[in-house]
């Protein structure tokens, strides 16, 4: 491996993010109890969700908006401006969440900077990201971050292209196998994979990787191990 530059995905690789999500999908099924089934709720937001995903891409804000277009839906269009502001407020309390580090990721950092030029390769609401990124104190050990709109194959030729490396010098670190890994596999760069114990559906792949660019690991730590 001649490694140049190491990406990090951002959201249940460096710092928490899914619960916040669920706990917030909780909160609306709650709020919404008397329509449906908390089964039938999480399909409706989930379909919603995923079918507004190209209008308004990845984030919380979007996660809003379709949390009261699936109340509207479910409601039959009578639902309360109440209940609209309680959602509203249920975004506004995720978008104001504090960063939770996860585990070993500032010491993985700290090892790797001097070696490696370092980036973070995140998709995403842009303010949003660039608000987690301030507030978690990793800045300074980035020379890149790229917010993508969506992580696939050509934008991954286009982070290369900006950091003008070829794609065997790139690895990719994140959580997510469709988001983090697949692509990056595709166009020759190499990948590890850490999971996080709670994956978003969309994100869900059933397909096993076998490819001599891939590992998984079970903690971000072990990244040095595999650089050794
Ligand atoms: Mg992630």
């Amino acid at each position: 491996m001649d490694i140049k530059v190491i990406a990090f995905d951002a959201d249940d690789t460096l710092w928490v993010n899914e619960p916040y999500f669920r706990q917030t999908e909780e909160r609306f099924c709650e709020l919404l109890s008397g329509y449906l089934s908390r089964h039938d709720l999480e399909r409706e937001l989930l379909r919603i969700e995923i079918d507004n995903l190209a209008l308004y891409g990845y984030g919380i804000k979007g996660f809003i908006l379709s949390m009261i277009e699936a109340a509207m839906k479910i409601t039959g269009d009578t639902l309360s401006i109440d209940i609209i502001k309680q959602i509203m407020d249920l975004g506004k309390q995720m978008l104001n969440q504090p960063i939770e580090l996860l585990d070993g990721v500032e010491e993985v950092l700290e090892s790797l900077k001097d070696k490696y030029r370092l980036v973070v390769a995140t998709k995403g609401d842009l303010l949003d990201q660039e608000r987690k990124l301030r507030k978690s104190g990793l800045s300074a050990y980035f020379h890149h971050i790229e917010i993508m709109s969506e992580k696939d194959d050509a934008n991954y030729l286009k982070l290369l292209k900006h950091l003008d490396i070829q794609p065997s010098e790139l690895l990719m670190i994140g959580n997510s196998l469709k988001s983090d890994i697949l692509p990056v596999l595709n166009i020759g760069g190499y990948a590890v994979h850490v999971p996080y114990h709670i994956t978003w559906a969309h994100e869900q792949i059933e397909d096993s990787i076998d490819n001599e660019r891939f590992k998984s690991i079970e903690r971000i730590k072990e990244v040095l191990e595999l650089l050794k």
